[in-house]
């Protein structure tokens, strides 16, 4: 094991396409319709079933695609979350834009400051890199804590922080940072320089302006490793479905293909560099009526729901829907079951799941299972699990001491990786296809949604050229890392390029 001194590692270019199905990729691809993403998969590699995490939600994906780790190791549980050290609901909101344009300014503190600073517990790829030597940029991903500090740049935002107890001066990222007109570590003449965005427009952040920057990154050479997330195709699935983001992916391979022009085209961009693309989530379509899930009422229990949910009302649970997923935070923990077996039988709860003596229980349609890390039964990820009970609960088959995942992919990991945190709820619902818990605010989108456990919401694309394309999101901050110690050992050489494997 030498360095390989003579060839430095490439840059990597990593693009975050946030909430596009991997059959939606694959079908536009396939079609001629995203050229430019389709290039890097056919002279790279291709992942039609890579992972999320659960709940399969943006700030729990972002936090773990930024770290590493899943939920119980990054801290991040998902939109909002009950903070039982405050007494109150932590809410990240739902998307930086949509937090911008229409949150309130404590929405926005929880987004970019408290986030990143006070609730991520796990070294990011920024700091991560930053101890390699190997510097960085972040446009618009909204986990991007790092070792640089960046001031607020927008003088309404200046406004507020005098005298707020929200908000503060600066933002600790990686050495470039872009977050529309709020902050740019670098003047490239794009943005809204004096703040002109405003709220209503999203302070600038949209994914036309993170195509710009992006593209000026790779031209200039800043930085070696550039992140840069697109998110607006997650909101039209949620408002327009699937179909819409199907048609939206031609307008996203053109930002990448901008940014691909800015070193002289498809050719000389993957010639000089590698590049990661992935989602964070999937997207599952809602049924036309009825798809909301109301944890307002569980039958024998007192609830307390929405943003200023609290046990000080003498409430038995409070109930944090995150679209898809909901976590349930019991005044006694010991009544789990309980809540778990009433809430299973609801129509729209998929299943219902609880820590219990060191295992984590599975309740689904009258099956139980349940589960730990250790045992002699091993997936295809190399994690080994022991397991009891009715393993269809979770759509497991277990043979030869093998575990083979059916509609609930990577399904022991990860909902271990949300139960075993401390800020995780007691019991964690997951919901049929087809239906939706909504959100904090008692909003539920219209067309799709995202969060359960099932494939259809978890299961990502991965493609990649002159690295590995990554198996789980958990897996990327990993393989970058790998990439910049190792260099272009074990990289995909240019002789298996032209075989492709893009199907
Ligand atoms: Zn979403």
């Amino acid at each position: 094991m030498s360095p390989n001194l003579q060839t430095p590692p490439k840059p990597v270019l990593f693009l975050v396409l946030d909430g596009i199905r991997p059959d939606v990729m694959r079908s536009a691809i396939r079609d001629g319709d995203a050229p430019a993403l389709g290039a890097i998969a056919e002279r790279g590699e291709a992942r039609w079933d890579a992972v999320s995490v659960f709940p399969s939600i943006t700030p729990a994906a972002t936090a773990a695609i930024a770290t590493g780790e899943p939920p119980s190791g990054t801290g991040i549980l998902g939109h909002a979350w009950y903070d039982e050290n405050e007494d109150e609901i932590v809410v990240y909101g739902a998307k930086t834009e949509t937090v911008i344009s229409t949150g309130p300014i404590k929405v926005l503190h929880n987004n970019v400051w408290r986030m990143n600073r006070d609730d991520l517990i796990a070294p990011t790829i920024f700091e991560s890199l930053d101890d390699l030597g190997v510097d960085a940029a972040c446009v618009h991903f909204p986990v991007r804590r790092g070792p640089h500090e960046h001031p607020v740049r927008m003088k309404t935002v200046e406004g507020y922080l005098k005298g707020s107890r929200y908000l503060s001066p600066s933002v600790s990222g990686p050495k470039e940072y872009f977050l529309g007109d709020l902050f740019y570590s670098t003047e490239f003449g794009t943005n809204g320089r004096n703040g002109n965005g405003g709220f209503q427009r999203a302070v600038g952040i949209n994914d036309e302006y993170a195509a710009e920057v992006g593209a000026r990154l790779v031209a200039e050479k800043t930085t070696p490793f550039n992140l840069v997330y697109f998110f607006h195709g997650d909101k039209v699935a949620h408002h327009k479905g699937i179909a819409a983001q199907r048609r939206h992916v031609t307008k996203l391979d053109g930002f990448v293909s901008h940014i691909m022009d800015a070193a002289g085209g498809v050719d000389e961009f993957l010639a000089e560099n590698a590049v990661i693309a992935v989602s964070d989530h999937g997207h599952t379509p809602l049924l036309p009526r009825r798809r909301f899930v109301n944890l307002a009422r569980v039958k024998g229990y007192k609830v307390s729901l929405g943003s200023r949910a609290s046990f000080a009302a003498g409430a038995d649970v409070v109930a944090v829907p995150n679209g898809r997923a909901a976590l349930l935070y019991l005044r006694d923990a010991s009544k789990s079951a309980g809540v778990a077996d009433t809430l299973a039988l609801r129509r729209g709860v998929d299943l219902a799941s609880w820590r219990e003596d060191g295992w984590v229980v599975v309740r689904r349609v009258g099956r139980e299972m349940r589960f730990k890390p250790g045992g002699g039964a091993t997936d295809r990820y190399g994690d080994s699990w022991e397991i009891s009970g009715d393993h269809r609960a979770l759509g497991i088959e277990v043979s030869d001491e093998a575990v083979h995942y059916g509609d609930y992919p990577d399904a022991l990991s990860r909902l271990w990786g949300c139960l075993a945190s401390s800020r995780s709820g007691d019991v964690v619902l997951s919901a049929s296809p087809g239906y939706t818990f909504g959100e904090v605010s008692g909003g539920y989108h219209a067309a799709s949604d995202h969060g359960s456990l099932h494939r259809e919401d978890s299961e990502v694309f991965s493609i990649a050229c002159g690295v590995r394309a990554p198996e789980k999101i958990t897996e990327v901050a990993p393989t970058i890392l790998a990439h910049f110690i190792e260099g272009e050992k074990g990289d995909v050489s240019p002789s298996s390029v032209a075989e492709g494997n893009v199907r």
